[in-house]
C-alpha cells in the first residue's frame, strides 16, 4: 500500500506542475503545501472543462446550427446564459475541493483505488468500471430524488439549478449552475464508489471531469434519442414535471424506480 500511495503521489504531483506550471509563475504556487496545490489545479481544470464545453456546445448548437436543434425563437437569452456562468462560478471552488478531498483519501491509501491498470487484469478492470458506474448511477439518482423529496434540500439547495424551468431558459452552461453544497452532494457517490470497488486512480479523475462536460450536454435541450441515455430530451421534461427522470447517464434507474417519462410519449401524437 506504502508503494501504491508514493505512485499516487507521484502521479498528482506530476499534475499539478503540468496544469500550475502552464497558467501560473512557479513562484506563486511551488511554496504552497501539495493539497492547495492539487485545489488550484482542480480548480483550473473545472474551469476549463465548464467554459470550453459550454461555449463550442453553444456556438455550435446556437450558431453554426442555426435553427438546425433550436428553433430561433427558443434560444436562451445571453442574460439567462450569464445568470447560469455567475451561478457556476461561485460554486467552482468549493466544487474543486471534492476531488481534491477524494485524491487526498487516495494518496493516503484509504481508498480501494489502485494506480496502474496492470495492477489487475484486465477482466477485473472491465468488471470493476462497471460496478463503480451502477454505484455512481444508482447513488446520483437517489441523491438527486432526494433533493427534491427532502424539502428543506429542495429549497435551501436544489431550487438553485430549478430556476430553469422553461426549455428555453436553459443552456450547457446550465450544466454547474448549482449550490455549491448541491452539486458536491451529486457528486459524491463518486468518492463513495471509492470504498465500494477498486477503481483504477486516473479513470476515477476522468470520470469525476467528464460529470462537466455531461450535464453540458443534458442542459442543451436537444432530444437525441440514444437509447438507453439519459439525454436532454429526459432531462429537460425533469425540468418542467420535478418528478421525472432524476437519472444521469442512463434511464435505467428512473425505469427502475418507476419515474421515468419519455420526451417520445410528450409529442403531439402523428395520426
Ligand atoms: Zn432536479
Ligand atoms: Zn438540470
Amino acid at each position: 500500500m506504502a508503494e501504491y500511495s508514493a505512485l499516487f503521489v507521484e502521479e498528482t504531483t506530476f499534475y499539478n506542475r503540468m496544469v500550475l506550471g502552464a497558467f501560473l509563475p512557479s513562484r506563486t504556487w511551488d511554496p504552497l503545501p501539495h493539497f492547495f496545490q492539487t485545489w488550484i489545479r482542480n480548480y483550473i481544470g473545472g474551469i476549463l472543462v465548464y467554459f470550453l464545453s459550454g461555449f463550442f456546445w453553444s456556438f455550435y448548437i446556437y450558431y453554426l446550427k442555426r435553427n438546425v436543434f433550436v428553433p430561433k425563437d427558443s434560444i436562451p437569452s445571453t442574460k439567462a446564459m450569464l445568470l447560469q456562468i455567475f451561478v457556476a462560478m461561485k460554486a467552482m471552488p468549493w466544487y474543486s475541493a471534492l476531488p481534491t478531498v477524494s485524491e487526498y483519501m487516495i494518496e493516503n491509501g484509504w481508498t480501494r483505488c489502485f494506480p496502474r491498470i496492470n495492477d489487475v487484469s484486465w477482466s477485473a478492470y472491465l468488471v470493476y468500471l462497471i460496478a463503480y458506474l451502477v454505484i455512481v448511477e444508482f447513488g446520483i439518482y437517489w441523491m438527486h430524488r432526494e433533493l427534491h423529496d427532502i424539502k428543506p434540500l429542495y429549497k435551501y439547495l436544489h431550487a438553485t439549478h430549478h430556476i430553469y424551468n422553461k426549455e428555453n431558459t436553459l443552456s450547457p452552461f446550465a450544466g454547474l449552475a448549482f449550490h455549491p453544497l448541491d452539486g458536491i452532494l451529486q457528486a459524491l457517490p463518486h468518492v463513495m464508489s471509492l470504498f465500494l470497488v477498486p477503481v483504477h486512480f486516473k479513470m476515477h479523475i476522468f470520470l469525476l471531469f467528464m460529470e462537466g462536460i455531461w450535464t453540458a450536454n443534458i442542459h442543451d435541450c436537444i432530444d437525441g434519442k440514444l437509447w438507453p441515455i439519459m439525454g436532454a430530451g429526459y432531462h429537460t421534461i425533469h425540468h418542467v414535471t420535478y418528478r421525472h427522470n432524476y437519472g444521469h447517464f442512463t434511464i435505467w434507474m428512473d425505469w427502475l424506480f418507476g419515474t421515468l417519462r419519455d420526451p417520445a410519449d410528450d409529442e403531439p401524437k402523428k395520426m
